[in-house]
C-alpha cells in the first residue's frame, strides 16, 4: 500500500466512524489519528482550568499551551467533555490552530477520522468515506458502550446530547459536518462494523 494514502473519515457522533478508522488503519497499516481527541483533549483542559468555552481569546491561549501528542487521559469521552468539545469547535480560533498538527501527522499517510477531514483538512485526501446511521442506532450504541462503565447510565440523555452535537456540529459557520461531494456515504444503521470495514477495504484495494 502507498504508505502516502489518505483516508478521510467522517460522520456524525457515534456513527461508529471511529471504530472503523482504528481497525482500518491496522488493516492498511497507516497511523491512526482521531481528530475528535483533539477537541476532547482541549475540553478537558477548559474544564480543569475553569475557562469559560465562549472566551476565544482565553481559548487560543489556552490551546496555544497543550501538548497534543497526550491525549491519553482518562475519561476523555465523558458526556460533560463531549458537550465541551463541540462548543469550543465552533471557533475557527480554536480550529486553525489544530489544522498544522493533523496535516503534519499525516504527512506519511493516515487514517483520519472527525467531521471536516475530507472536506477541509485534507480535501485531496485519496479515499474518503461519510459514515452514518440513524440517531435512533447511534443513541443505542454509545448507550451500550458507556453503561460498560456506569450503569447509572440514561439512554434519553445520550438521546439528546447528540442530537445537540450534530445540531452544533451541522449547523456552525465553519467546518460545519457535512459529507464531501467526492465521499462515499455508508449508512451503517442495518450494518455491523466488520461488513463495514470490509466493504471499505475492498473499495481501497480496487484503488
Ligand atoms: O468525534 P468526537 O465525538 O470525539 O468529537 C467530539 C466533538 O469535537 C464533536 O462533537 C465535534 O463538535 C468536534 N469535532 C470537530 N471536528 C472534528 C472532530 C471533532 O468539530 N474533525
Amino acid at each position: 500500500m502507498d504508505e502516502r494514502i489518505i483516508v478521510a473519515i467522517d460522520g456524525p457522533a457515534a456513527s461508529g466512524k471511529g471504530t472503523v478508522a482504528k481497525k482500518l488503519a491496522k488493516i492498511l497499516n497507516l497511523p491512526h489519528l482521531d481528530s475528535g481527541q483533539l477537541y476532547r483533549r482541549i475540553a478537558y483542559q477548559v474544564l480543569k482550568d475553569s475557562v469559560n468555552p465562549n472566551d476565544k481569546k482565553a481559548l487560543i491561549e489556552l490551546t496555544k499551551k497543550i501538548n497534543f501528542e497526550n491525549t491519553e487521559i482518562e475519561d476523555l469521552r465523558n458526556d460533560n467533555i463531549s458537550s465541551v468539545a463541540s462548543i469550543i469547535s465552533q471557533y475557527s480560533e480554536v480550529r486553525d490552530q489544530l489544522i498544522e498538527y493533523q496535516r503534519d501527522f499525516a504527512s506519511n499517510g493516515a487514517v483520519v477520522d472527525g467531521r471536516d477531514i475530507g472536506t477541509i483538512i485534507f480535501p485531496n485526501a485519496k479515499y474518503k468515506f461519510y459514515i452514518t446511521a440513524s440517531l435512533e442506532q447511534r443513541a443505542e450504541r454509545r448507550y451500550l458502550q458507556l453503561k460498560r462503565d456506569n450503569a447509572e447510565i440514561d439512554r434519553n440523555n445520550i438521546k439528546n446530547d447528540i442530537k445537540m452535537r450534530d445540531l452544533r456540529d451541522i449547523n456552525r459557520k465553519i467546518a460545519a459536518l457535512r459529507k464531501a461531494v467526492d465521499a462515499i456515504e455508508i449508512d451503517t444503521t442495518e450494518m455491523k462494523i466488520d461488513d463495514v470495514i470490509d466493504f471499505i477495504v475492498k473499495y481501497i484495494h480496487k484503488g
